[in-house]
């Protein structure tokens, strides 16, 4: 493999937790490796001179988890909280919507497919929260039986609950939870996290059997996964 030399810096590849990640090599005159993340998520790898590529991996593997995190972090810190002034933007279903504040009194949250409306003298958090509550449960729920049903996959209850970090789970006893956030998200990645519960019916566990159910029910499932990835940070910040 070809290097640069002294001071020199690469951007290489390496597999953290199974996802590649960047970051970038500095080579000096040092006796110990060091890892730096910077805000903007990038992360900086500084490391003796000669030391080679397979240590300097080894000893990436070995602090993955702890990248993960601190990246993990700093996402969620670059996140901004809304503020329920008018102009702001809200998701729904993959969209965002500008807010509309209005001067008639005491109205509710109105959504009329361009844009939220509500009235000056509302809170717009309890609101939004109570909203998303109601569109989430009568979008997902009726998609959870239709799944349910068509998969021959029976669950005993279920319960719309509002979690920061959790998508969806299904108990031993086969009850599920699902987030309410996920109404933010596009429809296609809802019915993702609805079958991945629903898969967990028939397999505790993420074998390649459970991923293999979850594929003959939607083939195209890491497409979703993968926006619930890059996207996730950006549903949880209400
Ligand atoms: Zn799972």
């Amino acid at each position: 493999m070809l290097e640069l030399g002294l001071n020199k810096s690469l951007t290489r590849l390496s597999l953290v937790n199974g996802s590649i990640s960047h970051y970038q090599l500095i080579r000096s005159k040092r006796k110990t490796l060091s890892l730096q993340i910077n805000n903007d998520t990038s992360v900086i790898v500084r490391s003796p001179q000669y030391l080679s590529i397979e240590k300097i991996e080894i000893f990436i593997q070995k602090k993955s988890i702890w990248i993960e995190r601190k990246i993990q972090e700093l996402q969620k810190r670059s996140v901004t909280k809304p503020t329920y002034l008018n102009g702001d933007k809200f998701l729904y279903l993959g969209n965002y919507y500008p807010l509309i504040r209005q001067k008639i009194p005491r109205n509710k949250l109105k959504f009329n497919g361009c844009n939220f409306k509500l009235s000056n003298d509302n809170n717009g958090a309890d609101e939004f929260y109570h909203w998303y509550k109601t569109a989430f449960k009568a979008i997902a729920l009726p998609r959870l039986d239709y799944y349910s049903n068509m998969c021959q996959l029976k669950y005993k209850k279920v319960r719309v609950k509002s979690q920061k970090t959790i998508w969806g789970s299904c108990s031993n006893t086969n009850n599920i939870n699902l987030n309410y956030l996920l109404i933010c998200a596009p429809i296609s990645v809802i019915d993702y996290v609805i079958v991945h519960e629903l898969s967990h019916i028939k397999h505790k566990n993420h074998s390649k059997a459970f991923w293999d159910l979850l594929k003959s029910i939607l083939p195209n499932y890491k497409i979703e996964k993968k926006w619930l990835k890059d996207n996730g940070q950006k549903l949880q910040n209400l």
